[in-house]
């Protein structure tokens, strides 16, 4: 008996291993067909930013070669996927549809619909997890309900097997004849102006890039992790955001890897042992707010915390813009913003205190960091993006409390402490002894004349005054703590 085609539906899984969706197509048995659909018109004001939209392009490239090497090509087709996923289905003549489950809640309303009138229309269909170490509604409280507390639901998680990661396909018969865009003409690279020439320097996109950058991190970095992963200053973490976010590797793949090395280590509990259960549990964050986002639809646009509500937010159009440009006068700040528009990407602890400075230094809303994030990285992550800035800004589930306020002085002091992080970013400070580099307004004039600084002039002088800007910050939070309290 002939077995009909299987379609395999790509979408933020841009992978040939540990694809469940794709395993589960070439076990079927007949022919297969693989298609990406740019679902723009769908995604609404989540469609990809710019800089996901350059990482895309690279990455859908890579998904096409690799695909083509096991005999399948790659169809890429741009429009709302409710119309172009039965099309090509039907153009295919496949008998059933299979893709992994994406998490977003206008994908979640969107494929739930879609599975139906495949359904309908007498398809097989099935989807898969491929992004998640365990499904968001598999991980309950002892009362049965979701989680909104990280501790207990990390402990939760180390209790629970995870699941071993899927084999790579091995060669497949293909569908012929399937019409596919060209994916240059769906122009998700800059040309005027060129803003990805730091993206390239930095990044290459695709699934032997990801488990590369994995291969490397556990080869040098995971065994200082702990100690070394809030230094903006080195390559201490494992950059893998981007390439989760896009599926090129899954998070199962990550935690057998991980576990490996653990093993090798004999089950001491030293330094790399305590190393890799941090960046395990690190990895645990990416989940719980894949959690918090499907129990909570509205995370990316409402505070969890509904007082945040009535927060007396300021609309200083030009600080806005002045942070975005990274000219706020706090050079940790700035380092921040400059290597996040050259480069897509930031680290964690400057995230941390970028946001702070705009939320709590700027009281500028929450959601407007959110936005220039959601454009900027290109690890930019509905869940992670949206479950991060409620936390900064204190208005999330388990966020970190309004009142603790990142002082950006201390900030880089204490974590670029030899200024590498800062001058590499803020060259015009460069010339600055280090006592001064992450406070120029307080240096003497002789020492700014030296380092060839010009405060106002050269380098901005500071758009608020730290500590008063904290008082303000504090008092707009009694006023919600108070209308709560009414
Ligand atoms: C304001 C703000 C916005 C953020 N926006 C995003 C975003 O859009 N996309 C995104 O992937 N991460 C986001 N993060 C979380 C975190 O900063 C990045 O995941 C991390 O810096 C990526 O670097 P890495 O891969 O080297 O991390 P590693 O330290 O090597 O961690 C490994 C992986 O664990 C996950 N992870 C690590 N830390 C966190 C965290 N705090 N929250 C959730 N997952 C985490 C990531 O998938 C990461 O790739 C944001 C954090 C803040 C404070």
């Amino acid at each position: 008996m002939t077995v009909s085609p299987t379609l395999v539906w790509f979408r933020l899984d841009l992978r040939l291993s540990d694809n469940p969706a794709l395993h589960a197509a070439a076990g079927r048995g007949g022919p297969v067909a693989a298609l990406f659909v740019l679902d723009d018109e769908d995604a609404g004001d989540w469609s990809f930013g710019g800089a996901q939209r350059w990482w895309l392009h690279g990455s859908l490239a890579a998904l096409a070669e690799a695909l083509a090497k096991k005999g399948v090509a790659l169809v890429l087709r741009r429009g709302r996927a409710a119309e172009i996923v039965p099309a090509v289905a039907r153009e295919s003549g496949a008998g059933a549809v299979y893709w992994n489950r994406c998490y977003e809640p206008w994908r979640v309303a969107r494929d739930r619909q879609l599975k139906q009138a495949l359904a309908d229309e007498g398809l097989e269909t099935e989807s898969f997890n491929a992004a998640l170490l365990h499904e968001p509604w598999t991980v309950k409280t002892g009362q049965g309900g979701p989680y909104g507390v990280y501790s207990p639901f990390w402990r939760a998680l180390q209790q629970r097997e995870v699941a071993p990661p899927w084999p790579t396909p091995g060669a497949m018969t293909g569908v012929e004849g399937l019409e596919s865009d060209a994916l240059e003409d769906w122009q998700l690279l800059p040309t005027r102006p060129d803003w990805a020439g730091g993206l390239r320097e930095t990044w290459t996109p695709g699934e032997a890039a990801a488990q590369g950058r994995l291969g490397a991190f556990l080869q040098h970095a995971i065994e200082d992790y702990g100690e070394e992963r809030n230094r903006p200053d080195l390559e201490s973490t494992s950059r893998l955001s981007p390439h989760l976010h896009f599926g090129e590797i899954g998070p199962r793949q990550v935690w057998a890897a991980t576990q490996d090395f653990l093993e090798r280590q004999g089950g001491q509990p030293g330094k790399a042992g305590k190393s890799a259960w941090k960046f395990l549990s690190e990895l645990a964050w990416r989940e719980f707010s894949y959690h918090l986002l499907y129990h909570h639809p509205a995370l990316p646009e409402q505070p969890w915390r509904e007082n945040f509500r009535a927060f007396p937010w300021s609309d200083d159009e030009a600080a806005f813009r002045a942070w975005t440009k990274g000219r706020t006068g706090y050079p940790i700040v700035d380092a921040g913003m400059r290597q996040l528009w050259q480069t897509g990407w930031l680290h964690n602890r400057v995230r941390m205190v970028v946001g702070s400075f705009l939320v709590k230094d700027l009281l500028i809303p929450w959601q407007r960091g959110e936005a220039w994030f959601w454009d900027t990285l290109v690890d930019a992550d509905l869940a992670n993006n949206a479950a991060s800035w409620q936390w900064v800004s204190g208005c999330g589930a388990d966020a970190a409390p309004y009142f603790r306020i990142f002082n950006p002085v201390l900030q880089g002091e204490k974590f670029d402490p030899e200024g590498t992080y800062v001058r590499h970013w803020v060259p015009e400070l460069a010339g600055l002894p280090d006592r001064w580099l992450h406070k120029p307004w307080e240096a003497p004039a002789e020492v700014l004349q030296d380092a060839g600084v010009r405060l106002g002039d050269s380098y901005p002088e500071p758009l608020v005054d730290h500590q008063r800007a904290r008082q303000k910050a504090l008092a707009a939070f009694e006023e919600i703590k108070k209308d709560a309290a009414e």
